[in-house]
């Protein structure tokens, strides 16, 4: 008999069971009944668990007195071990295993031969379903997958409580699971506690028998088309054929699509009477067990990759295609993803998202400049962390070390909740700081601003007391819209964050679209076609060509900045002209509005990024065109050291503080020195403590950062002495130490900055 046909022979007795109008326990026994019958074995009992241990529930062959009676710890015995270790034991003579337990009470001496399978549910063992013999011999391999898939059915009538009575019900959300701390990088420092949500939520499936098996197989054919479909799509996008890991993952995710021995066993599954769904996660479990045999780090990368895949297909095939932020967030949530983009962790409630823990992420994705302008603490390259962590776990985020605690134990969580009192009592102390000017120990006044790009960022002006804000991202407003904001919505927005900055200097950098901020209604004839879309078709280079997008926005700054102050910035500058012709097109605007005798800012005045390295070595021809130029240390080390800022790869590859950067950073500001012309940094760079300091001892007394860090970086600024510092990073940078962060931080200890 073939593995199929013993397991539908099984699937169609037990719905017909189902359907019956028995109590729970009847059922249970009927069911062991069964699948005795079916696989001709002596004995086949189900154990569940309950309060923390495997409890004897139902058995067709032992003695009945022993039902909820027997019951062990998860790790006891042949049972314990098949729950503890979730994997099947197939032995032919049971006693010789070294975990085998002799229980008295069930008059199990009788019988040689064992085998047992768990009852996995969400990747947890609820239970064991086994079946003993009195001759030894081995179970068939047939037979070990027909009791696969019936512990796989059983498992869902468990946790549909169709097996099981309302009060003996087991509470799977009580199902006892280890606690596990993984460590990962630092990408937004802080703390968070909540439930764990996946951004692509795992299929609950609701139906595992099927009743038309041909129905399910077509079901199973149009998800396969479907899936190969998006995935050559996928193919088609900018960030792909590069040769990146992007491009690893869709050769794998093909593979997997293309492979005919994926789809044959889904296939098989159907014909063993389940639905697509249950077929679908049957394969996928069956695989999960083996690669718990497998040690081996690459193999189990791919296998991520296919369990990716199997979620795709099982969405497609259940229709349920929504993210977590289109459900909706109920509780406080850590949400758990491959990677994001900055347009989805926008979708999410920011008054529930309290964490985020990807698998990828590097320090200046852009996704992680939104978390960080969210105060949302972020933890990357937590490697293959989505599948050791189940939907609805407490999650426990400690972004300042660099961990993640999964269902954490009682200790933990109270050693957590001293730490979040003591991070709470920081923020408070910088809180005291929101008045206090930031001037060095010698009398120089540093300026702390901060960076924006919601309307929501703004609040932060009032609440950190930054002294304006020295960039505000306006493509933030592009990002979040699945249309191109009008006019009119664009000037509404900067008009309230002028509002809202009541007097204070904030500069409006104009889009800066392309690269990892890819907005779906501008890319079908741009990005797409970008080798490289970071150096390709982005910010101004696609403003100036798409001159009707910046006029639109030239008008909507000036409309909203009538009788203020309006400072303007351009992003990614490579050579003077092109600063010219931007700045031309807003004049256009100036005097349209001037023909028309509408009312003006009260004054305008222009600058620009300097992240692309070209501008800096024609710095005195730029120079007196504009009014501020401010250091987008994000773009230009990404350019500097022709590493792609995106690339999870490449996140702790170089180093900020390194002589090269500084060195660069360095020339810069020397070339300014005397200049009218105000210079600034707003890359992440300015935002760390150690970093901050690096940039003051080389002349930089203008920063624009994430608002979180604007407290900390007031702090610094107080404890420092500036000559010291400034001659000190003068002799470093004539003859760098062998590690500049390591000698920095040293001084910094030495001189009594604290720069953690
Ligand atoms: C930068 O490149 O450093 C910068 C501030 O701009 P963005 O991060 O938005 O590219
Ligand atoms: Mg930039």
């Amino acid at each position: 008999m073939s593995a199929a046909s013993s397991a539908r022979q099984i699937l169609t007795r037990l719905h017909e069971v189902m359907a019956g109008r028995h109590h729970a326990q009847h059922k249970l026994d009927r069911v062991v009944d069964i699948i005795a019958d079916s696989l001709t074995s002596e004995v086949c009992s189900i154990y569940l668990l309950r309060e923390g241990e495997l409890e004897l529930f139902a058995t067709h062959g032992l003695n009945a007195e022993a039902v909820h009676v027997t019951r062990m710890a998860v790790g006891e015995g042949l049972t314990g071990t098949i729950a503890k270790n979730i994997e099947t034991l197939n032995l032919a003579e049971a006693k010789a295993h070294p975990d085998f337990l002799y229980r008295p009470e069930t008059g199990e001496e009788k019988f040689h031969s064992f085998a047992g399978v768990p009852i996995v549910y969400r990747e947890r063992a609820v239970g064991v379903l086994c079946v003993q013999h009195v001759e030894p011999r081995r179970y068939e391999e047939v037979e070990i997958e027909a009791l696969q898939t019936t512990a796989m059915v059983l498992s869902e009538l468990i946790a549909h409580k169709e097996l099981v009575d309302g009060e003996e019900a087991i509470d799977l959300d009580e199902i006892p699971t280890e606690c596990e701390v993984i460590e990962g990088l630092t990408l937004v420092k802080g703390l968070a506690a909540g439930q764990a949500v996946f951004h692509q939520p795992r299929v609950e499936i609701d139906q595992v028998v099927a009743e038309d098996i041909e129905a399910e197989r077509q079901r199973v054919y149009r998800a396969f088309d479907k899936m190969r479909d998006q995935i050559d799509a996928m193919g088609r996008e900018p960030e792909f054929g590069k040769g990146g890991e992007h491009d690893e993952v869709l050769e794998t995710y093909k593979m997997f699509a293309y492979d005919e021995g994926w789809s044959r066993r889904i296939n098989e599954a159907i014909d063993s009477g389940l639905t697509a769904e249950a077929a679908i996660e049957r394969v996928q479990q069956r695989t999960r067990m083996r690669m718990r045999e497998i040690d081996d780090p690459l193999l189990a990368d791919r296998m991520h990759d296919l369990e990716d895949l199997s979620n795709r297909l099982l969405r497609i095939v259940s229709g349920q295609l929504g993210t977590a932020a289109t459900q909706g967030l109920r509780r406080d949530s850590i949400l758990f993803a491959r990677n994001l983009g900055p347009a989805e962790l926008l979708e999410y409630d920011r008054r529930r998202l309290k964490g985020v823990v990807l698998e990828e992420g590097s320090l200046t994705a852009h996704v992680v400049i939104v978390a960080r302008a969210m105060g949302i603490p972020v933890l990357g390259r937590v490697p293959r962390v989505r599948s050791r962590v189940s939907e609805g776990d407490e999650v426990l985020v400690d972004a300042d070390k660099g961990a993640v605690t999964l269902r954490p134990s009682q200790t933990l969580l109270e050693a957590f909740d001293t730490r979040f009192a003591r991070s709470r009592e920081r923020a408070a102390a910088y809180a005291e700081l929101r008045d206090v000017e930031p001037f060095t120990r010698d009398g120089t006044r540093i300026t702390v601003m901060m960076n924006a790009g919601l309307r929501d960022d703004v609040s932060a002006l009032q609440l950190t007391g930054a002294d304006g804000i020295g960039l505000f991202r306006t493509e933030f407003q592009f990002l979040v819209s699945s249309t191109l904001p009008a006019r009119e919505r664009q000037m509404r927005l900067y008009r309230d964050v002028l509002d809202a900055a009541d007097g204070k200097p904030v500069i409006f950098r104009t889009v800066d679209i392309g690269g990892d901020k890819a907005v779906p209604y501008l890319d079908n004839d741009t990005a797409e076609k970008d080798e490289n879309p970071a150096m390709g078709w982005r910010a101004l280079r696609l403003s100036l060509e798409r001159e009707g997008l910046l006029k639109a926005q030239a008008r909507a700054l000036l409309e909203a900045a009538t009788g203020r102050q309006l400072s303007v910035m351009f992003p990614m500058v490579a050579e003077p002209w092109e600063f010219d012709a931007a700045k031309a097109i807003f004049e256009e605007q100036v005097q349209f509005l001037r023909d028309r005798r509408k009312q003006m800012p009260e004054s305008i005045e222009y600058g620009c990024m300097l992240e692309v390295p070209s501008l800096a070595e024609v710095l005195d021809i730029l120079l007196p065109k504009l009014s501020f130029i401010s250091i987008g240390t994000n773009d230009l080390t990404q350019f500097l050291f022709a590493a792609d800022r995106a690339n999870p790869k490449l996140a702790e590859r170089y180093d900020w503080v390194s002589p090269s950067i500084l060195r660069f950073l360095a020339r810069i500001a020397t070339q300014m020195v005397g200049s009218p012309v105000r210079i600034g940094v707003c890359g992440e760079m300015g935002g760390r403590r150690l970093e901050a300091l690096a940039l003051m001892g080389l002349g930089y007394t203008r920063f624009s950062i994430t608002p979180a860090a604007v407290g900390p970086i007031k702090e610094l600024v107080r404890k420092v002495y500036l000559p010291d510092l400034t001659a000190q990073m003068q002799r470093w940078m004539i003859s760098p130490p062998p590690d500049m962060r390591e000698a920095l931080s040293d001084w910094a200890i030495t001189n009594d900055i604290d720069i953690d």
